[in-house]
C-alpha cells in the first residue's frame, strides 16, 4: 500500500510537470520605435509585428509598442535596447553612425545596391554575417526591418544645371550624402522635420531630401518646390529591428522562431506597402501640381558626387579596417548582382516601355 501511494504521488507529479512544460509561457516585452504614432508605413511595421506575434502565440507573447511621443527619445533606441530598458527597437541603422560608422553601411549607401540587390546580399551574401559582427559588441541582434526602396534625390527650388549651382546652396540632407554634398560646396544644414516646410517656403533652405512621394506628400514640399530630383544617395534605405540579445536568449525556442519569422514577414510587407503608397502619392502630386519637373542631376554633378562618395568612404575605411572590409564586400557583390539586374529588371522595363 505504501509503495502504491508512492507510485501514485510520482505519477501525479509527472502529470503536473508535463502540463507545466506544455503550458505556453507568458512573455511581455516592450519595443521602442523612432517614429511618431502615425507615420505610416514606418510606425505601422512594429505594430503589425506585435499583432502577428500575439496571434501566433495564442495571446502569450505580447510586445507593447511605444512611439516617440511616449518614450521621448527617437534617436535613443540603440541605447534603450542595449541597456535592456526595452527588449526591442524599430529604427534605422544609419542613425547610429555616431556610435559606429559601420552601422550606416547596413541601411544604404550612395550609388549602392537597390532593394532587391541589398536583400540578396544581406540574406544570401555576407550581409547578415557583418550585421552580427557590428552589433555583437553591444549585445544587440539586428535584422532588416522594412525598406523604402529608392529614395528621391529631393526637392529643389531651382534647377541644378552644373556644379556651380551647388555652391552655397542651403540644403537639408543628412548622413553620408550630406558629407558628399558638403564636399561639393553645399551648405548642409540639419533642420527638425516639423520645420522643414516653412524653411523651404521662406527660403531659409533652397533644397531638401526626405524620402519619396509616399512620405513627402504629407509634408507638402511639392506645393512650394518645383524640381523633384531622382535618387542617387539612398537607393535602398532599410529600416531595422533590434533585439536585446540576453532577452532573446531567454525566450523559449518556439518564440524565437515566431519572432524571427514575424520580423521577416512584416519587413517584407513594409516594402510592398511603401511601394503602393508611393505610386498613389505620385499620381496625386502630378494631378494637383502638373508643373512638378522630375530631373536627374547632370552627369558632371553625378560624377563629382561619385568621386566625393569614394573619398568619404575611403576615409572611413582608413579609420576602421572592418568598415573597409564590409564596404569592399558590398561593392564586389554589387558588381556581380548588377549584371543580372541589368539584363533582367532594367532591360525588361526598357523593353516593355517600347510598346507602351
Ligand atoms: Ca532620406
Amino acid at each position: 500500500m505504501k509503495n502504491f501511494s508512492k507510485i501514485a504521488i510520482l505519477l501525479s507529479l509527472t502529470v503536473i510537470f508535463t502540463t507545466q512544460a506544455v503550458a505556453a509561457k507568458k512573455v511581455r516585452w516592450s519595443l521602442a520605435m523612432t517614429w511618431p504614432k502615425n507615420l505610416k508605413p514606418l510606425s505601422t511595421t512594429p505594430q503589425k509585428l506585435s499583432k502577428l506575434l500575439e496571434q501566433m502565440s495564442g495571446g502569450n507573447f505580447i510586445i507593447k509598442v511605444d512611439d516617440a511621443g511616449k518614450h521621448k527619445a527617437p534617436l535613443g533606441i540603440f541605447n534603450y535596447v542595449k541597456s535592456g530598458q526595452y527588449e526591442m527597437g524599430h529604427s534605422a541603422s544609419y542613425y547610429w553612425k555616431g556610435i559606429d560608422t559601420k552601422t550606416a553601411l547596413i541601411t544604404t549607401t550612395p550609388f549602392g545596391m537597390t532593394m532587391a540587390e541589398q536583400q540578396a546580399w544581406l540574406f544570401y551574401g555576407d550581409g547578415m554575417k557583418y550585421m552580427e559582427k557590428i552589433y555583437a559588441p553591444h549585445g544587440i541582434l539586428s535584422f532588416p526591418g522594412g525598406s523604402t526602396g529608392v529614395q528621391m534625390g529631393g526637392w529643389f527650388a531651382k534647377e541644378i544645371k552644373n556644379l556651380d549651382d551647388l555652391q552655397g546652396l542651403k540644403m537639408r540632407i543628412p548622413g553620408i550624402a550630406g558629407e558628399v554634398f558638403a564636399k561639393l560646396g553645399v551648405n548642409v544644414t540639419n533642420i527638425a522635420p516639423g520645420e522643414l516646410y516653412t524653411s523651404l517656403d521662406r527660403g531659409t533652405i533652397d533644397a531638401l531630401e526626405w524620402v519619396g512621394p509616399a512620405m513627402d506628400i504629407k509634408m507638402g514640399f511639392h506645393k512650394i518646390a518645383p524640381y523633384y530630383y531622382t535618387g542617387w544617395h539612398e537607393p535602398a534605405s532599410d529600416m531595422q529591428f533590434m533585439i536585446n540579445k540576453k532577452a532573446y536568449e531567454k525566450l523559449p525556442k518556439e518564440y524565437q522562431t515566431m519572432l524571427l519569422t514575424a520580423i521577416k514577414a512584416v519587413s517584407a510587407e513594409m516594402f510592398y506597402e511603401h511601394y503602393h503608397m508611393s505610386s498613389d502619392a505620385w499620381e496625386q502630386m502630378k494631378q494637383q501640381y502638373p508643373n512638378i519637373k522630375v530631373k536627374t542631376f547632370p552627369k558632371e554633378v553625378l560624377q563629382a558626387m561619385k568621386k566625393a562618395t569614394d573619398e568619404v568612404m575611403a576615409q572611413y575605411g582608413k579609420d576602421d579596417p572592418l568598415f573597409k572590409e564590409i564596404y569592399e564586400n558590398q561593392q564586389s557583390y554589387m558588381k556581380k548582382v548588377r549584371e543580372w539586374t541589368k539584363i533582367s529588371e532594367y532591360d525588361y522595363i526598357k523593353t516593355s516601355e517600347m510598346v507602351h
